[in-house]
């Protein structure tokens, strides 16, 4: 395989190769005047698995392990209250970039995310579950370490293949209360249970993200009224959090959990969607409580190590 160091010429020879290897004519190629242009042709000759790409974040720093070269897919059947990409909802947006493009993309950054990764997000990935084991697949060819990170919506045939095959999953678990999960996203979470499940039976690695957000997944002062003031009040008045936290405890698969505090800063998106804001009234949760959110999580995950 080429990288991104490669050369025209060598790009060339090893697309023209490949084209062979599938019994295709390799003439067209020396007419074609850019690597980009190969890759394209090579890929509508192949048959190549498409994707719709919503958006790339060539080095992101919060989605896994080290320095990330982030794929954004499109679409996602979920509506999270508190999603603040619905720019990724639609089904029919994106564009259109087959694998060998993709990874042509990425290895230009190898040099960056070589002791990172590639994370796979979206929208909802595995709903191009397709693209992302074939994408996978041959970003592990590269040597390159793949997270996928999804809500765990879509989680058998292809989907189940596709999860399996990351290096790490990245698992949203929207609440800990599966019917308030239906509320909040449209769907329970069994789905994601069960997800969890299965990396657990393959000893394969997962991080757990949970959004905190006042109202919904968490009790604060905004929406607790005046029942508590205190860190031993918050506690009582939490319990479905602090439960949650520990049944996760239960699965060795799991390296880490992250509560991520809500935050307000795609409300402009629905604006320009002109879509229904619901969350527009709550407020971001106080430093106080995600300091003991954060403390309670560090009590529980640190009890038996
Ligand atoms: S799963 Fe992610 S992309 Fe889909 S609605 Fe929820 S937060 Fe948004």
């Amino acid at each position: 395989m080429f990288s991104a160091r490669s050369s025209y010429a060598e790009i060339l020879r090893s697309v023209s190769a490949g084209a062979k290897r599938r019994g295709l004519s390799d003439e067209i190629f020396p007419h074609m005047r850019t690597s980009e242009e190969i890759l394209r042709v090579m890929s509508i000759m192949t048959d190549s698995v498409k994707g719709y790409v919503h958006s790339i974040e060539t080095l992101g720093a919060v989605d896994g392990p080290g320095l990330r070269f982030v794929v954004f897919l499109q679409g996602c059947p979920l509506r999270c209250k508190f999603c603040h990409n619905p720019d990724t909802w639609r089904f029919d947006g994106g564009e259109e970039t087959s694998v060998e493009e993709m990874v042509s993309k990425i290895l230009r950054y190898r040099s960056y995310i070589k002791s990172g990764g590639v994370t796979i997000s979206g929208g909802e990935p595995l709903r191009q579950a397709e693209f992302v084991l074939a994408l996978t697949r041959a970003l592990h060819d590269e040597g390159l370490h793949v997270a996928i990170d999804t809500s765990g919506i879509y989680c058998e045939g292809v989907a189940l293949e596709a999860a399996m095959e990351a290096d790490l999953l990245l698992l949203d678990i929207k609440s800990f209360d599966r019917l308030k999960a239906e509320k909040i996203t449209g769907f329970t979470t069994d789905h994601a249970w069960q997800l969890l499940r299965e990396r657990e039976a393959a000893g394969k690695p997962v991080w757990i993200r949970h959004v905190m957000v006042p109202g919904l997944t968490l009790i604060d002062k905004t929406t607790g009224g005046s029942a508590f003031g205190t860190e031993k009040e918050w506690r009582e008045a939490n319990g479905e959090l602090l439960e949650g936290i520990r049944k996760l405890k239960g699965y060795a698969c799991v390296e880490r959990v992250d509560l991520l505090p809500f935050h307000k800063m795609g409300e402009f998106k629905y604006e320009e969607l002109h879509l229904p804001y619901e969350l527009g009234a709550t407020e971001e949760p106080d430093e106080q409580v995600v300091e003991w959110a954060e403390k309670a999580l560090a009590e529980i995950w640190g009890a038996s190590e």
